[in-house]
């Protein structure tokens, strides 16, 4: 039985792709085979479910401005690099790519160009300010059912992006959940994309056992960009 809404949609123009009417499979000989509209809406799904703005979306590789130092081209080209070593990587306990640097580094940048570049080809990815996020996941620690689903869509994404770990003030609770998180994309291989204003000693200073599980997944692309840029924009 169809309800009225349904009636509605009769109208082929109501339909994003005729060809299936948003089926996403068409039946042939009894068969259910996937519409050629099947990628394209799981791109759309991809990046409507990553919390990636419009904004971010813009940056790109083709975009970041490189030209400053030494130091960002080499950033540039690690992250260029890991994007196109990703699919050879991803299953490995080495498959995560680390940023440490000042404001203005254009580590934000690069880990955005990562992960829009990996969404354009079918690879979903959670885009988590840490902030942001860990305020929220407090606030609702003591519902246990909805803080166990909110926490678990961090735990289990296919590629993490965390932006701006451990900013601004730390507590024994932040960081609980943080190595929560990291632990379990840690022994599950689950690949992230950190960017952070701390240094490689910095993280370990906070938490051992999250920052040297952060360093270990990101081994060979630990980035450190010195955000000196400002400067060169004087100067130059
Ligand atoms: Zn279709």
């Amino acid at each position: 039985m169809k309800n009225k809404s349904e009636k509605y949609k009769d109208s082929y123009s109501e339909y994003r792709c005729v060809k299936c009417r948003d089926l996403k499979f068409i039946i042939e000989d009894n068969t259910a085979i996937p519409c050629e509209c099947r990628a394209l809406r799981e791109c759309e799904d991809i990046l409507k479910n990553s919390g990636i703005s419009d904004e971010f979306r813009k940056k790109t590789f083709k975009n970041f401005n490189y030209a400053y130092d030494v130091q960002t081209i080499d950033a540039y080209y690690k992250a260029l690099s890991y994007k196109k070593n990703f699919k050879n990587i991803e299953k490995t306990r080495q498959n995560s790519i680390i940023f440490m640097g000042q404001v203005g580094s254009g580590k934000t940048h690069l880990s955005l160009a990562i992960s829009n570049d990996l969404m354009d080809s079918g690879v979903g990815v959670l885009y988590m300010p840490y902030r942001d996020v860990i305020i929220s996941l407090k606030q609702n620690i003591m519902d246990e059912e909805y803080y166990r689903k909110a926490i678990g869509r961090y735990k289990r994404a296919r590629v993490l992006l965390i932006d701006d770990l451990f900013k601004g003030g730390i507590s024994k609770s932040d960081i609980n959940i943080v190595f929560e998180i990291i632990n379990f994309r840690y022994f599950n291989n689950l690949p992230m994309i950190v960017s952070t204003e701390k240094s490689f000693d910095e993280l370990v200073e906070i938490d051992e056992a999250t920052g040297s599980r952060i360093i270990e997944m990101s081994k060979d692309y630990l980035v450190s960009v010195k955000g000196k840029r400002l400067n060169y924009r004087i100067y130059g």
